[in-house]
């Protein structure tokens, strides 16, 4: 039996996040979908007609209503989601209002027809918010609304709509983001009669991204499962070398509804930290699940914002699970599976275009985890130390076997073959030593027998005496001589020799146009990249088997191998069976 519609009173619609929610096609369907899904069905095919402006039509096989219900649906603040006030701050349904129906049927003409289980099937015709009809009508159960004519009474809101494109792209974008979250229903958008959107019932979460969005990317899908106390996040999210140039492939919901939040998707980008590239944006469909009276969806008469009680702890759980996440798997990519700019290069050719590398390896290195201390020689004891911490690194143990083009380390692992970016891994390796607590540390400090002076422009100066704390961090001394001349009586370590004048003024010279725009611990990090990219062995250096080895081993030291701070990848695998293809063996 389905609960019965009830009009809401006075006291509880004053409560309500007023305002129209009906301005285009895709908010109909929104509407009406969210409608089903409360219903409980487990299909709902949708067909729109010239972009939804003619034509929307919404069948599911839901709970349906009674022949009374039917009527009442139609009228303003009609509602069987809730009731009270006390329901208002723990929405567990998508709709609430009771004004949806109403909403849509003002603007368009409508029609409904309905059946519960054993009820009478009914029909409802409505034109400009007037029932005209109530009658029987044979139906299956369920509900299959069809709104004709949106805004035919009202021109001056159908001059808005775009073109039939733009608004189809909406719904699209909508029903793409409910297929990927309720695998249990059976999704199917047509338009003018051929299919968009064809997701059927799955059991398998994973099935239903390759619906939306296809095989290639399931395989760098990582599956997220995250508990605190407050909130559980379940999902996925693409490994860091997979990334999308728009926020398009990101989906957040809070307890299975589809949410809009810069709150989380900076979250996410956050932990990610410098695994992703600036302005490139991971794939990601995360589901928050938290108790319902510590969120509130009564923000926006569209419900696609809302407001959590404890921000922090949203932020915190969705960086939480997506470190936990990456630090479970090995994230090398793949350059076999790389995707080539031109289709016709192959993938070792490098003339006329870089190997874009979007795919990473699809196994998940598991049996790989241990390292493999022992293929290193000795080290000096520090980096010893650190590797004996390192049990947990993802990074496969590999042999070296030697250095190509100046640039690149060649290493075996099994059965791949890796290629190493030698200054893009030593920078790596130096950020995170720059960056660890070891920063405070005078040993990462490097005093200088005699101080080097430096000549500042007044950006520079300005920049220095505001941020001495945070050079400080970094092991630089700076001491203010006079005018524009500094000393500089210690260095971070990692600069070694080659931190001469020039460097270090270099490098003074990036922080000083960073600080127009970063700051705190932001500013650190960055500052920190910018001296470890300034620091490391630089591609065309030749490396000793001795310095390649000492490099390999202190990656396993790293966080986040396989990027440098700049989101680059460090690393690269050519498979076994990438060479077998390539000669034709198999
Ligand atoms: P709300 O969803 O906020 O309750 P609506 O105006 O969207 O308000 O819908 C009014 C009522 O009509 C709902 O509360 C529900 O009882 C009923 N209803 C609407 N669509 C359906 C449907 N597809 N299946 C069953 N009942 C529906
Ligand atoms: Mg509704």
């Amino acid at each position: 039996m389905p609960a019965r519609i009830k009009i809401l009173n006075e006291k509880v619609v004053s409560h309500i996040a007023a305002g129209e929610v009906i301005e285009r096609p895709v908010s109909v369907v929104k509407e009406l979908v969210e409608n089903s899904i409360d219903a409980g069905a487990s299909k709902i095919f949708i067909d729109v007609a010239e972009g939804g402006k003619k034509l929307i039509r919404v069948e599911d096989d839901g709970s349906g209503m009674e022949p009374s219900d039917a009527e009442l649906a139609f009228l303003r603040h009609s509602t069987s989601k809730i009731d009270t006030l006390r329901d208002l701050e723990a929405i567990s349904s998508l709709g609430f209002r009771g004004e949806a129906l109403a909403s849509i049927a003002a603007v368009s003409k409508v029609t409904m027809v309905t059946k519960t289980q054993d009820g009478a099937g009914t029909g409802v015709l409505v034109e400009g918010g007037k029932v005209r009809h109530v009658k029987e009508a044979a139906a299956n159960k369920g509900t299959v609304i069809t709104v004709k004519d949106l805004f035919y009474n009202t021109p001056a809101r159908r001059k808005y709509l775009k073109t039939t494109r733009t608004e189809l792209a909406k719904i699209t974008d909508l029903v793409t983001r409910w297929a990927l979250i309720y695998p249990e229903i059976f999704f199917r958008l047509t338009h003018n009669g051929t299919e968009v959107i064809n997701a059927p019932k799955t059991n398998n979460p994973l099935d239903t991204i390759v619906h939306i969005y296809g095989k290639e990317l399931v395989k760098d899908m990582l599956p997220v499962e995250y508990y605190d106390p407050d909130i559980g996040i379940h999902g996925f999210i693409s490994k860091p070398a997979v990334t999308r140039k728009t926020r398009s492939h990101i989906s957040f919901y809070v307890n299975s509804r589809y949410v809009v939040s810069n709150l989380l998707s900076s979250a996410l980008k956050d932990g990610y930290h410098n695994l992703i590239m600036k302005k490139n944006f991971p794939v990601a469909v995360l589901n928050l699940k938290i108790d319902p009276r510590k969120i509130d969806v009564n923000v926006h008469p569209t419900k696609l914002e809302i407001r959590f009680e404890d921000d922090s702890g949203a932020h915190k759980a969705v960086i939480g699970a997506v470190e936990e996440t990456l630090k479970k798997h090995s994230l090398i990519p793949d350059i076999g599976k790389a995707e080539i700019e031109k289709p016709s290069l192959m993938a070792f050719e490098t003339g006329g275009g870089a190997i874009v590398v979007r795919q990473p390896a699809a196994p998940v290195i598991e049996a790989r985890r241990q390292v493999d201390i022992e293929t290193f020689e000795p080290k000096p004891e520090r980096e010893r130390q650190q590797e004996i911490t390192q049990k947990s690194s993802t990074l496969p143990r590999m042999s070296l076997i030697g250095q190509i083009l100046d640039t690149y380390i060649v290493a075996q692992s099994g059965e791949d073959i890796l290629l190493i970016d030698q200054h893009a891994a030593h920078e790596r390796v130096l950020f995170e030593r720059l960056q660890g607590a070891g920063m405070r540390d005078k040993k990462n400090r490097q005093n200088l027998l005699a101080p080097m002076t430096l000549e500042l422009t007044p950006g520079q100066k300005r920049f220095v005496s505001a941020n001495m704390d945070m050079l400080d961090e970094l092991g630089f001394r700076l001491e203010h001589f006079g005018g524009n001349t500094y000393l500089v009586t210690a260095m971070p370590v990692t600069l070694g020799d080659i931190g001469d004048a020039g460097t270090v003024s270099e490098i003074i010279d990036e922080l000083t146009t960073l600080g127009t725009t970063k700051r705190g611990e932001e500013l650190l990090e960055k500052a920190a990249a910018i001296v470890a990219c300034h620091s490391a062995i630089r591609g065309g250096d030749v490396l000793s088997p001795t310095q390649m080895q000492e490099l390999l081993a202190s990656l396993y030291g790293t966080t986040n191998v396989y990027s440098c701070p700049h989101g680059r990848p460090t690393i690269l695998s050519i498979t076994k069976s990438e060479l077998e293809k390539r000669f034709k063996r198999k």
